[in-house]
């Protein structure tokens, strides 16, 4: 039977357990001098040995003949721990029994003294997990515990575990592994199982699995079972991590503002299978190693990257500001708390690299794309619904938080819209925002936003004073009507702030006909005309669909549109100071 390198390499004693000696040294002297504790508390991140260490603990308090502290791994207690026979070693997952009923049981059953080791051991693992009502329960436990009785409480959360609980174990704390000692183990294990492994190998992998042995075995394993001479490539390619050298070539398109090049070369890491949010970690931790690297360049053994990278790193270094450096990172933690929920992670990668090529930030991302995208906005009282990205309940919190700068920005922008209107405008079809009305809303601080429907009827109420400029709030019905014979700008508009933030995403500034018995968007937008496929057009329709209130298929039609924004500016200006001289423009 084929065992897991990392079962079969999991520490048995004490000093086979890496990166911990303040630990096991003094769990070792506590067995060698009968003064070990009832209760433990073992916290650090997964995979550094909570769970192994309570193991070998557990044989060591039962072995017949420790060895200095050390289980033997031969006496009749120490087999049957290890072969997991030992009906007195109790394992709870607290994830998965954490209710006050499985704790009673537990307190019930203490009470009985152990089947055939001196004790019984109760390894209770991501204790923090414990319903309040269990921690009570155990808590009594604690307090009390029979002679018998050893706990050991193991979690990767300290800060969830009550206060009661933690005063009444001995602590101890977890580090991560040494990327040294991990290497070490790695080689080790290698040696045994005739691996050869590369040493950048080694240190790739220990860097991958961030101080957690258990998920460097893993990785070790799924390497060596591809190629059984594992070079970083081998791990690069095992571990879906993206190459070095696709991770320079990122960086220095950015720096050249190559959107065009960053999607080629995403499309091509997509195409052999690299898991997007992977990209994305990856270059943010490039891009932090060029931070760190830019902020202390003699330090080097703060870099994340391996010695063979770091040339690469300084030369990225000297292409970027450190204000670069920070809106890239913005942007690429934004994502990444994104990615996780869209179906379309191809798209919002490829969103980000546009947007840090275009010098955009994230900061300030929703507002500026209010700016940019929506100059109408501003200048017409319209109802607050209008404002409102996603339905509520849709709504995470950073994009409340964005609407909230959004909905401050109102006054400014307002103004913004006369002097910049020309130059912000990013499609030339733009229609000159007509004046700006006086009793355009003053923007209410984020603070004081009322639920959306409440601020919606306060809004009616106060209205039949100010003149009628606000249409009734879309009044769409839950029946799906057939289909209109056309499709206004404006319903079109509300439609698309219906969508799920993506979408809205790609489909702001895009305008929609019906059209034999289609609704035909029209978009310049490349995310939207070149990744939306026949597959998903099926879920986009349905989307849209619903966002209009009728059923209806869709078709995506490329607008074309100069190539540049300069041009695009340009193209704006030249209308603007036209219908200025009175000249008549006919667009489309
Ligand atoms: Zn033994």
């Amino acid at each position: 039977m084929y065992l897991a390198l990392y079962r079969k390499y999991r520490p048995r004693t004490f000093d086979d357990v890496i990166s911990q000696e303040p630990i096991t040294i003094t769990l070792k002297n506590q067995i060698k001098n009968g003064s070990a504790g009832h209760a433990y508390l073992f916290t650090g991140s997964r995979g550094t040995g909570k769970t192994t260490c309570a193991k070998i603990f557990a044989m060591a308090v039962n072995c017949l003949d420790p060895k200095d502290g050390n289980p033997c791994l031969e006496c009749e207690r120490c087999r049957e721990i290890l072969d997991g026979s030992a009906t007195d070693i109790v394992e709870m997952d607290a994830a998965s029994n954490n209710g006050v009923d499985d704790v009673r049981q537990l307190r019930d059953e203490v009470l009985y003294t152990p089947v055939s080791c001196k004790y019984r051991v109760y390894i209770i693992d991501e204790v923090h997990m414990l319903s309040g009502a269990a921690f009570n329960a155990l808590l009594k436990t604690l307090e009390e515990p029979p002679a018998h009785v050893k706990f050991i409480l193991a979690t990767t959360e300290l800060q969830k575990v009550p206060a009661t609980i933690v005063s009444r174990c001995q602590r101890f704390e977890f580090r991560r592994i040494d990327p040294a000692d991990s290497s070490k183990r790695l080689f080790f294990a290698a040696e045994n199982e005739g691996i050869t492994l590369d040493s950048d190998a080694a240190d790739l992998i220990s860097r991958l699995s961030d101080g957690g042995m258990r998920d460097a075995l893993s990785i070790l394993d799924r390497c060596a079972s591809a190629d059984k001479h594992v070079t970083s490539e081998v791990v690069r390619k095992c571990a879906g991590v993206a190459e070095t050298s696709h991770l320079a070539a990122f960086s220095d398109m950015i720096a050249e503002h190559d959107a065009a090049g960053c999607i080629r070369l995403l499309s091509e890491l997509y195409k052999n299978s690299k898991d997007m949010s992977l990209v994305i970690d990856e270059l943010s931790e490039r891009f932090r190693d060029i931070m760190i690297y830019k902020t202390a360049p003699n330090d080097l053994d703060l870099l994340s990257a391996l010695p063979s990278e770091y040339d690469s790193i300084k030369v990225s270094a000297e292409k970027f500001t450190m204000g670069d450096i920070l809106r890239c990172l913005n942007l690429m933690r934004e994502c990444a708390d994104n990615i996780g929920k869209t179906r379309s992670r191809k798209i919002l990668a490829e969103i980000c690299f546009v947007k840090m090529c275009s010098g955009y930030s994230a900061e300030t991302s929703t507002a500026a794309h209010a700016v940019r995208m929506k100059p109408e906005m501003r200048v017409t009282q319209i109802p607050k619904e209008e404002f409102v990205p996603t339905p509520p309940e849709k709504m995470s919190r950073e994009n409340l938080i964005n609407l909230n700068k959004m909905r401050a920005l109102g006054e400014e922008t307002a103004k913004l819209v006369n002097e910049e209107s020309a130059d912000t405008a990013v499609s030339p079809d733009f229609e000159e925002p007509p004046e700006i009305l006086p009793e355009t809303p003053t923007a209410p601080s984020a603070d004081d936003i009322p639920p959306i429907e409440e601020s919606a009827a306060a809004e009616t109420d106060k209205s039949p004073e100010t003149e009628k400029k606000e249409e009734p709030t879309a009044e769409k019905g839950e029946n799906k009507a057939a289909f209109p014979e056309t499709i206004s700008e404006e319903d079109w508009k509300n439609a698309i702030h219906k969508c799920d933030f993506m979408t809205m995403t790609m489909l702001e500034g895009s305008a929609a006909e019906i059209s034999d018995g289609m609704l035909i968007i029209h978009s310049s937008n490349n995310m939207l005309v070149n990744n939306v496929k026949d597959e998903e057009l099926t879920a986009f329709s349905k989307e849209i669909s619903d966002a209009l209130g009728y059923n209806i298929n869709v078709k995506i039609v490329r607008e074309s549109v100069p190539e540049n924004e300069d041009e695009v500016s340009k193209i704006a200006k030249l209308l603007k100071k036209a219908k200025q001289l009175g000249v008549e423009i006919k667009q489309e």
